[in-house]
């Protein structure tokens, strides 16, 4: 066996993995989130919510969805972590804040929304 950073036993994991399980944990709190909606918007009464906030955060809960299933598709086609904007590199520190983010700050700025 050699010795080196890998064998220590607090291994450094690529960044991507940790971020990967990030995503893959947020896509199942999203999904999970509206299942949950979608239940209550069909039970009597709504299970207690407003149909309109009911709406509001099922449409969320699907924005997310999307949003996680895109940074998927990005990291499987080896795109993850470039701005579709500029197409420079995320900075990591904003992607381990907000893994699912396809812009920079300054081209997040620019989008219409
Ligand atoms: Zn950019």
């Amino acid at each position: 066996m050699t010795a080196g950073v890998y064998d220590s036993a607090n291994v450094v994991r690529e960044p991507i993995e940790l971020l990967r399980d990030m995503l893959e944990e947020q896509f199942v709190t999203h999904t999970n989130r509206l299942t949950e909606l979608t239940v209550y918007g069909r039970l009597p009464g709504h299970g207690g919510y407003d149909p309109d906030a009911l709406r509001v955060l099922a449409a969320a809960a699907r924005e997310g969805i999307a949003d996680t299933a895109q940074a998927l598709r990005r990291m499987s086609e080896g795109s993850y972590g470039v701005c579709e904007g500029c197409h420079n590199d995320i900075p990591l520190d904003r992607l381990r804040a907000l893994p699912h983010v396809p812009y920079c700050v300054s081209c997040q700025r620019r989008q219409p929304r």
